[in-house]
Formats: C-alpha cells, structure tokens, sequence
C-alpha cells in the first residue's frame, strides 16, 4: 500500500477536537485541518489547530522530523525542544525560549 494523504479545512468545528499535533483541545467553532491517509501501513487520521497546521506548513524544521512520521503532540515537542526556536516566528503558543 502506498502512502498517502488525505486533508481538508473545516472552517467551523462542530464537536470538541484534540489536535493531533499539540494535544490541546480545540474549541468548537473554531478553525481546523483534518488529515487522514496511510504512512508505512498504518491509517491515521487526525485534527489539527491552527498553530499547528502553520508549523506543518511553515517550518522547516518540522519537515526534516515529518519525512520520518510522527505521533501525537509531537508538533508542539518538537517545537519545544527546537534549538532555532529562539530565531523562529513559527512558534507554536506556549513554547517559551
Ligand atoms: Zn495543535
């Protein structure tokens, strides 16, 4: 089976969600990105807030510790323990340097 990566925006959650990047609830009515898809065999499938969804995006960081795969919370570990954290405007909120 081949990986693969399913996502789409929700602008309005309807149900409390936890992100699958930080591990914090995200608030109903809020705005999301749900992905589902299969790496290395294994489906997974998740919510993820908006700190999170800009850090998949924007930091280059978190792409060198994606192309290995992640678990949950591991956005905002990573975050933490980046050693550029401190030069970085992708930050993800509560991560203090
Ligand atoms: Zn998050």
């Amino acid at each position: 089976m081949n990986d693969f990566i399913n996502e789409h925006e929700i602008n309005h959650t309807r149900k409390l969600h936890t992100c699958f990047g930080c591990q914090e609830p995200i608030p109903i009515g809020s705005h999301a990105k749900y992905q589902s898809g299969m790496f290395e065999n294994n489906f997974f499938d998740g919510h993820f807030c908006n700190q999170c969804e800009k850090i998949q995006d924007e930091c280059p960081y978190f792409h060198e510790m994606a192309a290995e795969g992640y678990c949950e919370g591991d956005i905002l570990t990573n975050c933490r323990q980046c050693n550029q954290a401190k030069d970085c405007k992708i930050r993800h909120k509560g991560v203090d340097v």
